[in-house]
């Protein structure tokens, strides 16, 4: 996700994959964490006493969220309040989640560490998060070097647009001479999946946050997985599981020994079986929910942070 860490470009496959990520509910779980710093927050900057109950963060973007707040508040932020407001809450949430026992999704480093090293792959993030409170996010499992680059919720107010901006990125750091052949968006709520069809994307719904199977299926989904834990399936959805991908298998699982958190689901597609069983065959623990499905949030609102970085 950083420039800093952008390597020099490496030869690629003309036909190059992009995948791009949602961070919560999708890689991690802040259990919490996030909303405690946005309530933190609001206090600090603006004064407000506010639990934000009435705020689905599933899928919603911080700029959606703050400016949702305001209405609430009957207050009309100008563009030094959305400065302020946004410089705060990543220092807040750094704190918060130093304060919170949080979670990785089994499989997700390993799967990072395989895309990461996979020269036909660009790596790059979705979220409605503002850059610096992704980072923060990615930080606590030291997963933010893997991302070269993405779209923010700075960037703007509605996912759909964020994942837009993420998809002309893409293009730009691939370059003349090269394509992108596929995109593929993972996220873990119906509002992932519109934005990945917005922008002609290939829809992965992983079923990690508060979001069930039948519930992304419902919405859409191309592809549907319980969980990141099973490698081997999720390369295959992605169309990466050839040559390349077997050559890198040796060297990422060199590099160190898997996680308790990271244990596979076990299990390989059934002999004969087709691309789509794969994934029903990775779904296979059904529907599940942990607070119920949420209501989609709906964002139309069209607004950028002022002076926000531009950092990808
Ligand atoms: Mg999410």
């Amino acid at each position: 996700m950083t420039r800093a860490r952008q390597p020099a470009r490496r030869p690629r496959d003309p036909r190059t994959v992009a995948v791009l990520f949602d961070i919560d509910g999708t890689l991690l779980d802040m259990r919490g964490a996030g909303r405690r710093s946005f309530v933190r927050t609001l206090e600090r900057v603006f004064g407000w006493k506010d639990d934000i109950a009435y705020v689905n963060f599933a899928g919603n973007t911080d700029l959606n969220v703050l400016l949702q707040v305001a209405r609430k508040h009957r207050r009309r932020l100008g563009p030094s309040d959305l400065r302020r407001f946004f410089a705060r809450l990543p220092v807040e949430l750094r704190q918060t989640a130093a304060e919170t026992r949080l979670r990785i999704y089994p499989g997700v480093r390993r799967l990072l560490q395989r895309l990461s090293a996979d020269p036909r792959v660009v790596l790059g993030l979705v979220t409605g998060n503002v850059e610096a409170s992704a980072r923060v996010k990615l930080e606590q499992f030291d997963l933010h070097n893997h991302f070269v680059l993405g779209a923010f919720g700075d960037d703007h107010a509605d996912r759909a647009r964020i994942a837009r901006l993420a998809l002309r990125r893409v293009r730009r750091h691939v370059g003349r001479g090269c394509r992108v052949g596929d995109c593929f968006l993972i996220g873990d709520t119906p509002l992932d999946i519109s934005a990945a069809h917005r922008i002609g994307a290939t829809a992965v719904a992983v079923a990690t946050g508060k979001f069930s199977v039948a519930d992304l299926r419902a919405a859409g989904a191309d592809h549907v997985l319980s969980n990141l834990s099973r490698t081997a399936a999720v390369l295959r959805v992605l169309g990466l599981s050839g040559a390349v991908a077997r050559d890198l298998r040796a060297g990422v699982a060199a590099l160190r020994p898997p996680r308790p958190d990271e244990t596979d689901g076990g299990g390989a597609r059934p002999p004969g079986a087709r691309r789509g069983q794969v994934v029903r065959r990775a779904c296979r623990d059904g529907p599940r929910h942990q607070d119920g499905p949420l209501p989609p949030v709906h964002s139309n609102v069209n607004m950028r942070i002022p002076s926000a970085p531009r950092l990808c």
